[in-house]
C-alpha cells in the first residue's frame, strides 16, 4: 500500500517555507510510534530548524494508507 513514496520525503515549514527532504523510512517510523495518538488527519511533523514552526510533508502516503497532502493557503 505504502510503497509509492519516493526514497525521500519533501517538507515544508508552515511559518517561515523552508524545504527539507527527510528519508522516507525515519517518516514512516515517526508515522508509526504516531498511532497511539490516533488523530489520523495529522501527518507526521517535525520541528522546523529555523523558526518555531513545524514541517509537514508536501505529499506523503501514510503507513494507513492516507495520502497528505500540503495545500498553501
Ligand atoms: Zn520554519
Amino acid at each position: 500500500m505504502n510503497n509509492k513514496n519516493p526514497k525521500e520525503i519533501e517538507f515544508i515549514c508552515t511559518l517561515c517555507k523552508t524545504k527539507e527532504k527527510i528519508p522516507t523510512y525515519i517518516v514512516e517510523m515517526l508515522d508509526n510510534s504516531d498511532q497511539f495518538n490516533v488523530d489520523l488527519n495529522t501527518p507526521p511533523r517535525f520541528n522546523c530548524e529555523k523558526c518555531p514552526g513545524k514541517m509537514v510533508p508536501v505529499f506523503y502516503i501514510g503507513v494507513n494508507g492516507i495520502v497528505y497532502k500540503y495545500n498553501e493557503k
